[in-house]
């Protein structure tokens, strides 16, 4: 897509700091940094998000995960990595094509925000209408 960013970086239009490429995939330092190491796996042909990313790329980008979390743990020893992706506007997805972050939690850092919820019990009725409506959908 030639005005997506990710597809900018992927093609070196614009700079990034790299930490990882395969045929697939690309990886980079995010620049607004929730955390030191917080690192970006996208895929290199353009999808903006699960619904149109094909299982290959997202098989890819999760095997990507794991060698950059390996790398990651060489590199700053973090408590934990939190993985997150975003789909749609409504969940604050601001760059529109798929995208995962790997976010450390660095040793004795603050506790990332987003990590952070209440557990608040369900209606159990409730969960296993919806649970049973999801299951019959899966194709
Ligand atoms: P979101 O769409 O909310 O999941 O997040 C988009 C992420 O992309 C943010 O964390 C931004 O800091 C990051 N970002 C946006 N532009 C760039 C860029 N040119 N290089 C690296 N990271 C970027
Ligand atoms: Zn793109």
């Amino acid at each position: 897509m030639d005005d997506c960013i990710f597809c900018k970086i992927v093609k070196g239009e614009i700079p990034s700091i790299k930490v990882y490429e395969d045929e697939r995939v690309f990886a980079f330092e995010d620049i607004n940094p929730i955390s030191d190491g917080h690192t970006l796996i996208i895929p290199k042909a353009h999808a903006e998000n699960i619904w149109e990313i094909s299982e290959e790329d997202l098989a890819a980008i999760h095997i990507a995960s794991k060698k950059i979390a390996v790398a990651i743990k060489k590199a700053i020893n973090p408590d934990g990595i939190a993985c997150l992706q975003l789909n749609g506007r409504a969940v604050n997805q601001v760059v529109m094509h798929y995208h995962f972050h790997l976010i450390p939690r660095l040793p004795g850092g603050p506790e990332l925000m987003m990590t952070d919820w209440e557990l608040k019990p369900g209606d159990m009725e409730k969960i296993k209408q919806i649970g049973e409506k999801i299951s019959s959908g899966i194709e």
